[in-house]
């Protein structure tokens, strides 16, 4: 599973990081969130889904 970030969308909240902070950080210099993994490990999924769901923008998609 990978992960997709949309930066139109991304208002840079962090709720996706302080949620999954192994998976997503917000970028320091633009603000947007960024993957810190290219492909999310099985054991990481059910934290990816609930970055997912923890966006108020909806910006986070997975990508199986
Ligand atoms: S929670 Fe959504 S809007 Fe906020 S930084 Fe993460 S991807 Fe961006």
């Amino acid at each position: 599973m990978k992960i997709k970030i949309d930066e139109r969308r991304c208002q840079g909240f962090g709720m996706c990081a302080l949620t999954a902070p192994d998976l997503f950080k917000v970028g320091e210099k633009d603000g947007y969130a960024v993957a810190l993994v290219s492909e999310v490990a099985p054991e990481q999924a059910e934290a990816a889904r609930a970055a997912v769901e923890s966006c108020p923008m909806r910006a986070i998609e997975l990508i199986e």
